[in-house]
């Protein structure tokens, strides 16, 4: 083993790279860009406590803290027959969801695909097409000829301005979705002015996003939970704050103890104060289409994982270091490295990284691949992964610290492809937060994979906001 191969680099774990120096020199500088210490770990930790102070104290702050409207904890007892629907992730989901009590439910599901002319048409055309799907799924599942109305939860997981259970203007659009007409307007009434076109005998009882239903869902099963966490396309979370830490809050009394809020943590550091950006992340940045916007999440995210590996080894094809300097058709487009191929790659425990030749040579065509590439590659990957995994660690932290659940402990839901197939992002998040807290964390703090939020969580909240008095 070289001197390179045996130095330890922080926060990564070094496997066998081969190699000319050159190349060895180039990993590690990579490894060193997308390091985050302990002690950077620790101020981001800081400056995300502050974020949370300045969006609980105001409203327009970067961390949004978003109260919900949604109050009171779900027993598991709740019974009946609710829709809901999941718009701003990968597909358009609606959902017949029916809560039988003792925390058992049965869904009914089916997945629509939402274009990316719909994703950037009309605002009125998306909400069309979203009725259309809810009416072709109550029409084949043949809960169309109820007298009442169904009630819906509709999981929209965007930052939107809530002003009541069921209202909510749209802020601004993320993960790729760029509506005109939508900005500013009350979501809830536009779908359900579609919905009223079409006849469809449904009411909007809930305007949900997807952090506050992952943890609603898992709540329904665990009382424990106190924080829910999207890991999937974008990354936000939720948790319950007390009602008094809420000081913006401006629609009246309200007597209850707590309230869930969304964070909309994926625009931490907008400002770029502690949070280190390589020339990669900057390059994604820049060609996306928010730059500026949503900085923490292009670091986390499953939408931004791939592409941001996708730049580091474009570089360092530049650079002559890896495909003997050959890029592919495929490989030069943007986005065309999935993140799900950076788990497959590091999942690669092959000795001459088949799994990984085949994602580089079949998925994306690069001519050939020597195994040092394969393991630059894959050590590529797990710079950009685990890194992921150590900010969101950070988030976490903050939340933990903020709400004094450290000593105490609870479960945090989690949902999202990145959390549930990313080898290692549970480990390496725990161990994130190992190094902030200490190693009795791991006992205190468990994380519990939700995938039901926009399912279970907005049926649980739809039914909740259908029988409770209206605030
Ligand atoms: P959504 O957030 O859209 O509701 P998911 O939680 O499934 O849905 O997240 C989808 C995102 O996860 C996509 O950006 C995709 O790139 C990423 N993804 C899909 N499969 C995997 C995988 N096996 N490993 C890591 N990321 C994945
Ligand atoms: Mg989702």
């Amino acid at each position: 083993m070289s001197a390179w191969l045996s130095r330890k680099v922080s926060a990564f774990t070094i496997h066998d790279v081969d190699g000319s120096e050159a190349q060895k020199e180039a990993v590690n500088y990579i490894a060193k860009e997308f390091e985050v210490s302990t002690e950077n770990l620790r101020t981001i930790v800081k400056q995300f406590n502050e974020d949370i102070d300045k969006g609980l104290q105001r409203h327009g702050a970067t961390v949004a803290m978003i109260p919900s409207f949604v109050q009171g904890r779900p027993t598991g007892q709740e019974k009946g027959k609710y829709l809901a629907l999941d718009l701003g992730g990968t597909n358009l989901r609606v959902c017949e969801v029916n809560l039988l009590g003792d925390s058992k439910v049965t869904i009914h599901q089916q997945k629509f695909v939402v274009s990316n002319e719909l994703k950037t048409g009309e605002m009125r055309h998306l909400c069309d097409y979203i009725a259309d799907c809810v009416d072709s799924f109550l029409t084949e599942n043949g809960s169309d000829k109820l007298d009442s109305d169904l009630q819906l939860g509709f999981t929209f997981s965007f930052p939107v301005n809530q002003t009541a259970i069921n209202r909510g203007t749209l802020m601004q659009w993320t993960k790729g979705f760029d509506c005109h007409g939508a900005i500013g307007k009350d979501v809830v009434i536009m779908l359900q002015d579609s919905f009223r076109r079409k006849n469809l005998n449904v009411n909007i009882a809930a305007i949900v996003n997807d952090t506050v239903g992952t943890l609603m869902a898992n709540g329904y099963r665990d009382p424990k939970s106190h924080m829910g966490v999207i890991l999937g396309t974008g990354t936000n979370a939720a948790y319950y704050e007390k009602m008094e830490k809420i000081l913006k809050w401006d629609h009246g009394e309200i007597n209850v103890p707590e309230m869930a809020v969304n964070m909309e943590w994926g625009a931490f550091d907008n400002e770029r104060r502690v949070i280190h950006l390589t020339p990669y992340d900057n390059k994604l940045d820049r060609e996306s289409i928010n730059p500026r916007f949503q900085i923490y999440e292009k670091l986390i995210s499953g939408m931004y994982l791939g592409e941001i590996a996708r730049n580091v080894l474009l570089h360092l094809i530049d650079r002559t270091l890896l495909f003997n300097g050959l890029s592919s058709i495929d490989l030069n487009k943007q986005w065309s490295f999935e993140t799900a191929y950076m788990s497959t790659i590091e999942a690669d425990a092959t000795q001459d990284l088949s799994d990984t030749q085949h994602v580089l040579e079949s998925i994306l065509a690069i001519p050939t691949t020597t195994l040092i590439d394969r393991q630059i590659v894959k050590k590529v990957c797990e710079f950009v992964g685990v890194r992921a995994a150590r900010l969101s660690a950070a988030g976490l932290g903050a939340v933990l610290s903020h709400c004094n659940k450290v000593e105490e402990g609870c479960t945090i839901a989690i949902d999202g492809s990145v959390f549930e197939f990313y080898p290692n992002f549970a480990d390496n998040m725990m161990a994130g937060l190992k190094e902030l807290f200490g190693d009795q964390i791991e006992n205190k703090v468990k994380f519990s994979l939700a995938r039901d939020g926009s399912g279970l969580g907005a049926a649980v909240i739809a039914m909740m906001a259908h029988n409770a008095p209206k605030i």
